[in-house]
């Protein structure tokens, strides 16, 4: 059997130790939030050293900030494979990016019932959402979005890239084409799929993608959208004040286009550059390697659930979609919440509840909740294997 050790290069922050007892720690949460990679710590520490507020003044210390926020735009861009014209906004985090994007959409959205509560509620409390039922396998669902879509129009099919509750995997380029085929646009909820899949949003054809950097080895509290630049700066700014207004009087205004129109208020410069250095490092790493990484340790814990038949894992599709490093599951005769703390006393941290995707977990059959654990680059066989000795405990 494959022992595998953390990606190698990909140096994260990992505590000591995970237990007052001193037991070293497991982190299999990534997809909750990924611990920073220390190359982003290092060049998040490089920027704090020297920084001052963006496009506010011609002070050196102002010009070096700018330069730092936009060109973390553009490291975004490339990241993505977005295109020339594509507009990159930064927000707080992939729920803000939605809450943005359903500002601008000039039309009714059509999403699953699948998708975390962040692509769901904001288009649904615009009263222009139609939510559609996933059916048993993504042929049959695709079928049923296309049929929804030539129903009657929809300005927008919004999309998770891969589940944060099974990780399985959305075929977004045949999404995309679908959409299209019925005059609507397609954004996509990247948030579980960038730390651990290369994507370019020109060649999938995908109009819109969102994504926060605490999922991808960066710090809270920033994210983005990136997309096509007409609807966004047709819409209203998302926010009203400094730095979104071209020329104001008392009573008219000017807003800018572009990016500035939806980030009025100081932005999150430390954050924006962190996502930025995360992109890099990654691109550095590269995707083949850190999706081998991710097969082997999902093969190894998959075989491992397979032979513990107290192990119920939670799965959307049944035609055997690819998945990210992440799997949910349940214990016969123990809440989610027992199993996480029983793995937490081994040292192992793993996520339990409804994972913001109540709709799902009901549909699943585990309305009160399941335990999700996810990996990342910092990821070992011998974590994999942790885990499984203390699910083994439960039987
Ligand atoms: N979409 C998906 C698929 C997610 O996994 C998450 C985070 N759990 C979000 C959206 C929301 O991300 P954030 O909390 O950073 O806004």
């Amino acid at each position: 059997v494959l022992a595998l050790a953390p990606v190698v290069g990909a140096d994260v922050s990992v505590p000591a130790t995970g237990h007052p007892a001193g037991v070293s720690y497991a982190n299999l949460d990534y997809a909750a939030s990924a611990p920073a990679l220390s190359a982003v710590a290092e060049q998040l520490a490089g920027a704090l050293a020297e920084y001052a507020s963006v496009h506010r003044g011609a002070g050196h210390l102002s010009q070096v900030t700018t330069a730092r926020y936009e060109r973390a735009r553009e490291t975004i861009r490339a990241f993505v494979g977005g295109r020339a014209d594509d507009t990159v906004v930064f927000t707080r985090n992939t729920t803000d990016s939605i809450n943005l994007a359903a500002t601008v959409v000039p039309g009714d959205v059509v999403v699953l019932d699948i998708e975390h509560h962040a692509n769901l509620l904001p288009w649904t409390r615009t009263g222009r959402a139609r939510v559609v039922a996933s059916r048993p396998s993504i042929d049959e669902t695709l079928a049923a979005l296309e049929s929804e879509l030539a129903s009657s129009p929809a300005a927008l099919l919004a999309v998770t890239a891969a589940s944060n509750v099974t990780g399985e995997v959305l075929p977004l380029a045949r999404l995309a084409g679908l959409a299209h085929r019925h005059g609507a646009r397609i954004l996509v909820d990247a948030a579980q799929l960038v730390a651990h899949r290369g994507v370019s949003i020109a060649s999938f054809g995908i109009d819109y993608l969102v994504f926060s950097g605490h999922k991808v080895y960066a710090p809270f509290g920033a994210g983005v959208l990136v997309g096509r630049p007409d609807w966004l700066d047709a819409a209203p700014p998302y926010l009203a004040g400094g730095g979104a207004s071209a020329n104001v009087s008392v009573d008219d205004v000017a807003w800018h286009t572009g990016a500035a129109r939806h980030e009025a208020g100081s932005p999150n410069v430390l954050g924006a550059v962190s996502i930025a250095a995360a992109a890099d490092e990654l691109r550095a790493i590269g995707f083949e390697r850190i999706g081998e990484h991710d097969d082997v340790l999902l093969r190894r814990l998959d075989a491992g659930l397979a032979a513990l038949p107290h192990i119920r894992p939670l799965r959307a599709f049944d035609d055997g979609v690819d998945r990210v490093a992440i799997a949910s599951f349940s214990v016969d005769g123990r809440t989610p919440r027992e199993v996480a703390e029983h793995l937490s006393d081994h040292g192992i941290g793993v996520r339990d509840g409804k994972f913001c995707a109540h709709p799902l977990l009901t549909k699943l059959g585990h309305a009160d909740g399941a335990v999700r654990a996810s990996f990342g680059v910092g990821t070992s066989s011998d974590d994999v294997d942790r885990l499984l000795a203390a699910l083994a405990d439960l039987g």
